[in-house]
């Protein structure tokens, strides 16, 4: 099992950071060590003193396929869920201005935590679907795919033209504007439409 994450997919994060609009998907691996199932602790790691959350959707690839063409992209997944891409936001800076790779900033242990809910796609509205993170009880992100710079098949298909999809692979699909810091102590709880899909304690 595989974790894609896609980058800068929403214009509003990517003016955020300062970064520019891309005009093909921006995409990064996590190992699946990083995974981290709702109901675990998540610890706030040592190597970091600027742990940033993103919310984002996430699909499930549960048929295998390469050179997908957005228009079969559909096939390939029946389920979404909801995630944490957690960042080392100060390594990422660093990796940033020295031309580096992100994964120290990105793919550590547990920098992907995710509900144990799969919400069939068949039931939503996957043009229009809102989505939002909570950090204790307040309203940090709030995110409509219907912001998404590349919708889902067009992220499959190109994703595809480079590597192979498998089942079981993960597609975390970009965060909108709302990033931020967490500290130990803080609760994130995320919902899609008022659905709650998960609730992780920063130790
Ligand atoms: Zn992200």
């Amino acid at each position: 099992m595989k974790i894609i994450c896609i980058g800068r997919n929403y214009a509003d994060h990517a003016k955020e950071m300062n970064a520019p609009i891309p005009s093909q998907p921006v995409f990064f691996m996590k190992p699946d060590c990083a995974l981290l199932k709702d109901g675990e602790d998540f610890y706030y790691p040592e190597f970091t003193s600027d742990l940033h959350y993103e919310c984002e959707v996430v699909i499930k690839i549960d048929k295998v396929g390469k050179n997908i063409l957005p228009k079969f992209a559909h096939k390939y997944y029946s389920k979404i869920s909801l995630g944490i891409d957690f960042t080392a936001r100060d390594l990422q800076s660093k990796c940033k201005e020295n031309g580096l790779p992100w994964e120290m900033a990105k793919a550590f242990d547990n920098s992907a935590p995710i509900s144990n809910l799969w919400l069939d796609k068949s039931n939503l509205d996957l043009d229009n679907l809102t989505f939002s993170l909570e950090k204790n009880g307040k309203i940090v992100q709030n995110g409509n795919l219907n912001q998404l710079i590349f919708n889902f098949d067009n992220l499959i298909a190109y994703v595809s033209t480079f590597i192979t999809l498998k089942t079981g692979d993960l597609i975390f699909t970009g965060t909108p504007a709302g990033v931020g810091p967490i500290q130990i102590g803080d609760t994130l709880e995320g919902f899609i439409q008022n659905e709650k899909m998960f609730s992780f304690a920063i130790k």
